[in-house]
């Protein structure tokens, strides 16, 4: 008995209970309790089997963040395994609620495992960039095979009792509220019929067959390696999984020790637990009281139906609200509508959502040409063309239709949020929401917090991103707010760059190697040029291709030629334009720079920007702006951000390049003031999160 564990005997059978509220993580009190009540079934001569089940709403969650980046103090997790594994008496695993990480191994130490249907299980390492290093990656394919286990854990998805029972991770699926007196009964049958002491580690009979077989784990590598390509954790635990097949038990653990503290220490992983924990901290706001109350959103109203007006639809529409929809024509009305359709019709395809899903999402939307059909709408999202008249425009008409309490948002893109909300009436209620592309897809909210927007408003707007599944990040008021106005950095110098004479293939190639799904051109031949390169006087190579009716994919070809497996070829025609507009422009020719120097070009500033950003108070810390990066424009996870990366190279590197480059290229590279102070006292743009 101790302050956390209990110890009792029913009919022979001793039951361990750990009570270690919320989760009962793997602490230090949660080990040595485990340790203390398994020795005392071992000793006890009544007790003929043990069974170990946890109080509260779950089996052990994990391990215990709070002894993260601490000395770890004894018996560690390997000695809580091995008493539970060498026990001369069987020891059961009564799971309910979560099983994760160590705690699953935990049960895989274990001799049975039983649990309840609304169970889970899983082994969530690989998103922290690590892998599950007290012997999961030995454990699992012994009982599920090879193929079923590197899916398990290089995905890191939890599983359901039922399926990991028919995977063979679950030995029995028990009564919802009987666990304790079902794994007694099942722990009775194991004493009745003699069964076997099953110890995973003997267990080879799944692995076997794949000794010396490295062609299934080449093709494992081969068909995910667009999903895996920069982790470094899926790899090592491919390897891990390789090693379970070719090596006996006790080497493979010493293997998969080796592999598990790689990644502890490498960027890769310390960038993804940066994630993780940044993620978490971007609805900590400050000046929001944590009283304020949310308003009730019952039904919303979205206006324009163009590429993100639908996407904005199909986010409340998935939360299960109707959807006014308002256009200026039917036929762009129609338009839209059809789209949302469409998508959801692919995603029934998939078999991700039933065609009755489908309908009674379609049914909810309500079309409308008249502002007045939002009259009972409690959030309006605008998401019409991006000119400030007419957005002045929408708001005035908006602000005369809405009901008291209505939330008015705007999806601007760069626009001012506090010139908008200044034509209405209720500027208080007035915030930008702004999606990005996909809306319905991608998993960035950024809310922008205008000068006179209320707590409320506020607060709604984050309940609303938790709802709709995605990320917010609160941002003041800028051209551009965070994401936006950073990445437009990166688009300058790219742009620039191609005058100069660097290859746009080069650039998309040292893009790409960076981490991002594809370069700068390629991307925009994707979006369609016209996105961007339409209604500007200046002369640039991206107007000059839509004059040309190069538009990008849509159209055949814009920076790259495409043939008809969408293989790019760099178009002749473009290295023309390019060459045109240079000339033009005057552009002095520079068309040797290094992979490196291509690669600071472009992201180097895009630090610098996001340094004023968090100098002007634009984000609240540096941790947001790169989630706002990584969830709003991909940038690549295990670089961690902008931020994270900048430490990770060294402030004072990043200053070093920048004036080389302000020296070479001009004033548009000056350090910021924030970049150069940290620089100076040798800190970090870590050092101002979790303020
Ligand atoms: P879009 O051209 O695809 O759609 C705009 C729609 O608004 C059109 O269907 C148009 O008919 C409709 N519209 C225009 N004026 C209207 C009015 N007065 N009343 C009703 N409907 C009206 O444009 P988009 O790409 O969806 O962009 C919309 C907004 O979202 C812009 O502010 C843009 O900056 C912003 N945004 C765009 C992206 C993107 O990647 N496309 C990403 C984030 C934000």
């Amino acid at each position: 008995m101790t302050e956390i564990m209990e110890f009792e005997k029913i009919d022979g059978i001793g039951i361990v209970t750990i009570h270690s509220p919320p989760v009962n993580a793997l602490g230090l009190a949660v080990r040595q309790g485990i340790i203390a009540g398994v020795q005392l079934g071992i000793a006890d001569n009544e007790v003929k089997a043990i069974i170990i089940i946890c109080a509260g709403r779950t089996f052990f969650a994990g391990a215990d963040i709070t002894e993260f980046g601490k000395v770890p103090v004894e018996p560690h997790l390997p000695a809580v395994f091995n008493v539970i594994e060498n026990s001369p008496k069987y020891v059961v695993a009564a799971i309910h609620g979560t099983a994760l990480g160590g705690g699953l191994e935990l049960a895989l130490n274990c001799h049975y495992r039983v649990a309840v249907p609304s169970a889970v299980v899983g082994l969530p390492e690989v998103s922290l960039g690590l892998l599950p290093g007290a012997g999961g990656t030995q454990r699992i394919p012994r009982i599920i095979g090879i193929e079923a286990a590197l899916d398990f854990i290089t995905s890191g998805k939890p599983m359901k009792a039922k399926p990991a029972m028919e995977a063979g991770i679950i030995d029995a699926v028990v009564d919802e509220n009987a666990l304790k007196q079902d794994a007694i009964a099942f722990a009775k049958n194991l004493i009745t019929t003699n069964a076997p002491m099953l110890k995973v580690r003997d267990r080879n009979e799944k692995v076997a067959q794949f000794r010396g077989n490295s062609q299934v784990f080449a093709d494992y590598r081969k068909k995910n390696a667009r999903a895996f390509r920069g982790f470094k954790a899926q790899e090592n635990i491919i390897k891990c999984v390789e090693a379970a097949a070719n090596m006996n038990f006790d080497e493979g653990m010493e293997f998969e020790r080796k592999m598990f503290f790689e990644l502890l220490n490498s960027d890769e992983s310390a960038a993804q637990r940066h994630v993780f924990f940044a993620q978490r901290e971007t609805a900590r706001i400050p000046n929001l009281p944590a009283d304020t109350q949310s308003r009730d959103i019952k039904k919303a109203g979205v206006i324009g139906a163009g590429t993100m007006g639908g996407g904005i639809c199909m986010n409340y529409l998935n939360m299960g609200l109707p959807v006014v929809l308002v256009e200026q024509t039917q036929e762009a009305l129609d338009r839209g509508i059809g789209i949302i359709r469409k998508n959801y019709e692919t995603t029934a395809q998939k078999g991700k959502m039933t065609m009755e899903q489908v309908e009674a999402r379609m049914a909810q939307i309500i079309p409308s040409l008249e502002y007045s059909a939002l009259s009972d709408c409690d959030i309006i999202t605008e998401a019409v063309f991006e000119s400030m008249a007419v957005k002045l425009e929408v708001f005035k008409k908006i602000d005369a239709v809405a009901k008291a309490g209505a939330i008015l948002a705007s999806n601007t893109s760069f626009l001012d949020i506090d010139e908008i909300a200044a034509v209405t009436s209720r500027p208080s209620d007035v915030v930008g929401n702004h999606y990005f592309s996909p809306a319905n897809v991608m998993p960035l909210l950024e809310i922008v917090r205008g000068a006179k927007t209320d707590n409320s408003v506020l607060s709604t707007s984050l309940a609303i991103a938790k709802k709709m599944g995605k990320t917010p990040v609160v941002s003041g008021v800028c051209f551009g707010f965070i994401a936006n106005r950073a990445m437009s950095k990166r688009s300058e110098q790219c742009n620039m760059m191609i005058l100069e004479g660097v290859s746009p293939e080069l650039i998309d190639k040292v893009g790409y190697d960076y981490g991002f799904a594809m370069g700068p051109f390629k991307m925009a031949d994707l979006v369609g040029l016209d996105v961007t390169g339409r209604d500007s006087n200046e002369l640039t190579v991206r107007g000059e291709l839509v004059r040309l009716g190069r538009l990008g994919q849509k159209s055949g070809g814009g920076f790259y030629d495409y043939d008809e497996n969408r293989n790019a070829t760099l178009s002749p025609i473009a290295v023309e334009v390019i060459k045109d507009v240079a000339q033009k422009l005057g552009v002095v020719q520079r068309p040797n720079q290094s992979e490196t120097d291509i690669l600071a070009r472009m992201l180097y500033p895009v630090i610098n920007e996001c340094s004023k950003i968090v100098e002007e108070g634009i984000a609240h810390r540096p941790s947001d702006v790169d989630i706002a990066m990584i969830f709003g424009y991909n940038w690549p996870v295990y670089r961690g951000g902008p931020m994270f990366w900048a430490d990770l190279i060294g402030l004072n590197n990043i200053v070093q390049k920048l004036e080389e480059f302000a020296s070479l290229y001009g004033e548009a590279f000056k350090p910021s003031d924030l970049l150069l102070k940290l620089a100076k006292e040798n800190a970090s743009f870590a050092s101002l999160n979790r303020k």
